[in-house]
């Protein structure tokens, strides 16, 4: 027998190098921020999820300082047995209050908290997902015994089709991101909430984009449209705009009290750090003070779309600080955001399979602690790379 060897890990390896989509993780030194340092160079970057620089804010890193100091480093065990502190307890009821929901339960991700949620969904149940959902969706849908149906990315008429298809055969789950991460749009949830109790089918909205950007103080997607009481799973991070790491839903104390006893990671992975836990009770109570924070942001992103579309970007369907530009094939899509780099500006380029391999993007994300002249050099930047290599007419 020939000895076992990863060698043949190489082959797939250079095939994604062919096709310009490889690409290990740039090693920043120093803090997230609108200016990050890596090799040496000082770069402006627009591919962070720090929408409010909430990851580097005082009250919040002091709120850490003090739970670590008062409770540790870590928690010690899972929630279901020693590692429900009360900070674990303090900040779900903080998010349940700041969402309007009966309850919430914290899980450590985002990731994890769409996995967990999901185990919801039975032999029973029919899940109808947005194609555009989340990896997260998608791998936690996996994990179920549920029939599965997809539907055209914000395509009313198909979502209906599935839910008369069904007929009230099986409880019907509507799955949607809130925002899109890839296109930057906003999901259609007025129309969704109306199918759904047309059809007598759940509403289950994943808001990890639009948790602190959307809604009053950054209550999300539900909010925004105001459509409290008619979605009955909202599904946050603590990740993105709330800077620090982890995820919740909010919804119906008996969804909770279900979820405790049957989400895998809940019941099997450790519950937060005590200063996980503290700084996002630390960061959610700051949202409530921070409307003018979120204006800025606001501001900010429809500034930067501005710009680029009165330049002649084509910025998909990007209604929010997601501001992608369409470049095209792969390759081309790799060449951009390296000749950006050279020019000073880091852009995340997003390509096949994460997209359609037509639709390689640059994916920018504007965040309130960017300022007008920060945006103004990016866009300069970008206008000079795409005359370059002839994305805009010189
Ligand atoms: C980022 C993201 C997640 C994952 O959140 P983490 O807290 O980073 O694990 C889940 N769902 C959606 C829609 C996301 O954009």
């Amino acid at each position: 027998m020939p000895k076992a060897s990863f060698e043949y890990l190489n082959g797939e390896l250079e095939r994604l190098q062919q096709k310009g989509m490889y690409r290990l993780p740039t090693v920043w030194s120093g803090a997230s921020g609108p200016w990050m340092e890596t090799d040496g160079r000082k770069l402006l970057q627009l591919s962070s999820n720090n929408y409010l620089g909430f990851t580097g804010h005082p009250d919040i890193k002091k709120a850490a300082i003090e739970a670590i100091e008062k409770l540790g480093a870590g928690s010690g065990s899972v929630r279901t047995i020693t590692g429900t502190l009360d900070i674990h307890d303090e900040l779900e009821r903080e998010l349940a209050d700041f969402k309007g929901t009966e309850a919430a339960l914290v899980f450590q991700s985002g990731f994890t908290t769409n996995q967990g949620a999901l185990s919801l969904l039975g032999t029973d149940d029919l899940v109808i997902s947005d194609e555009l959902n989340h990896a997260s969706i998608i791998d936690g849908i996996r994990l179920t015994k549920a029939e599965r149906a997809i539907f055209a990315h914000k395509d009313m008429d198909q979502l209906e089709l599935r839910l008369k298809e069904n007929d009230g055969r099986k409880r019907a789950f509507i799955i949607t991101d809130g925002v899109f991460s890839m296109d930057g749009d906003i999901a259609p949830l007025p129309e969704i909430v109306e199918l759904a109790e047309k059809y007598g089918a759940f509403v289950y909205v994943d808001d990890a984009h639009a948790s602190g950007v959307l809604g009053r103080n950054g209550k999300g997607s539900t909010d925004h449209f105001g459509l409290h009481g008619r979605v009955h799973i909202q599904v946050g991070t603590l990740s993105k705009a709330v800077g620090v790491v982890g995820g919740y839903v909010a919804g119906a104390d008996v969804l909770k009290r279900y979820l405790i006893h049957k989400a895998r990671p809940f019941l099997f992975s450790t519950s937060q750090p005590p200063a996980v836990a503290a700084a996002c009770l630390a960061a959610i109570r700051l949202l409530r003070r921070s409307q003018p924070l979120i204006d800025r942001l606001w501001d900010n992103a429809n500034f930067f779309r501005t710009r680029l579309q009165e330049e002649g970007f084509d910025t998909a369907g990007s209604e929010t600080p997601i501001v992608p530009i369409l470049i095209g094939a792969p390759d081309k899509t790799a060449e951009f955001s390296r000749l950006l780099l050279e020019e000073g500006v880091y852009a995340q380029g997003i390509v096949y399979p994460t997209v359609a391999m037509d639709k390689g993007r640059v994916r920018c994300i504007v965040t309130a602690a960017h300022t007008k002249d920060d945006l103004t050099f990016a866009v300069d930047r970008i206008v000079a790379v795409a005359k370059r290599t002839g994305l805009l007419k010189g």
